[in-house]
């Protein structure tokens, strides 16, 4: 991980790389307090081996989409943590998927044998009255597939995906992405018990190179948020430590958290940890060169 870079899409090729277009948990919140962290909700880029894969589909994808169409990238995998609002309801905003040329295959793993599956799931939020143009107005080659969180797939030649199943509300996915000697795991929504580590997150995580961990909480909040599903950067670092991960990417941001006290937050985590960062938009991470 040798380069740290905001703004636009470097263009540089490289074979393993992270970018993040939305980092927020629970709904955008575009503001003034929210301009040095981001206000848009979970989607990330992750280019490997010469592929794309996208993680969530929050209103960061909608960007995404754009830098897609510029770069000539004809096709991607979209990997779902889950469907809760903050990470599909960019999804009707993602302008390749309106392109014939376009090819977009989509995964999920905590709606195998319920609610239709996640072509399902992703149509009925596009539906009359609440949205005015159809799933069926994407004219992209649009492939779903429902898998049990748990299973480990290969959607590129020499890269490997593992999952695994997260504490959350009508569950989630957690993903770990590994190519030439190297992992990135995104691990949100989630919430933990305290002083009982997720063994399931622990084993998804155990020494990989990069982290992306739901923080919406500190410590000091999370008391008053049991059973809201999600976990604290305090956790964060504790796992990574345990499971001897190298650098820690703190995301999901809480709304109310605005610019200064992510910049707090962040402080607190690096003087606690060095591994730890926090996540902004356009924040690019580069695996392997
Ligand atoms: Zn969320
Ligand atoms: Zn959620």
């Amino acid at each position: 991980m040798d380069r740290i870079s905001r703004g636009g899409y470097a263009g540089v090729d490289v074979s393993f790389r992270v970018k993040f277009w939305g980092v927020r948990g629970s709904i955008a919140c575009p503001s003034p307090d929210h301009v040095i962290y981001g206000g848009n909700t979970s989607c990330i880029e992750v280019s490997v081996g010469g592929n794309t894969l996208i993680l969530d589909a929050g209103t960061g994808i909608r960007m995404l989409g754009q830098s897609l169409i510029q770069r000539g990238i004809a096709k991607a995998t979209l990997l779902l943590t889950h469907t809760h609002w903050d990470h599909i309801n960019g999804f009707p905003f993602f302008a390749p998927a309106f392109r014939p040329d376009f090819a977009l295959h989509i995964m999920a793993g905590h709606l195998a044998g319920s609610q239709g599956g996640i072509r399902a799931v992703l149509a009925n939020q596009m539906e009359n009255p609440t949205f005015p143009v159809p799933l069926s107005a994407m004219r992209g080659a649009l492939s779903f597939a429902d898998f049990r969180a748990g299973e480990s797939f290969e959607p590129f030649p020499e890269v490997t995906v593992r999952t695994a199943p997260l504490r959350h509300p009508n569950n989630a996915t957690g993903y770990r992405i590994e190519h030439a000697g190297k992992a990135v795991c995104y691990v949100t929504d989630t919430e933990h018990v305290p002083g009982e580590p997720d063994r399931n997150v622990l084993g998804l995580i155990d020494q990989a190179d990069l982290v992306i961990y739901d923080s919406t909480y500190t410590d000091a909040e999370f008391p008053a948020k049991v059973g809201w599903g999600h976990s604290t950067w305090q956790e964060g670092i504790r796992l990574c430590r345990a499971a001897g991960v190298a650098r820690l990417a703190i995301f999901h941001h809480d709304p109310d958290h605005v610019d200064t006290v992510m910049a707090g937050i962040e402080a607190e985590a690096r003087a606690l940890w060095d591994g730890a960062m926090a996540a902004r938009d356009g924040m690019d991470l580069v695996m392997v060169e």
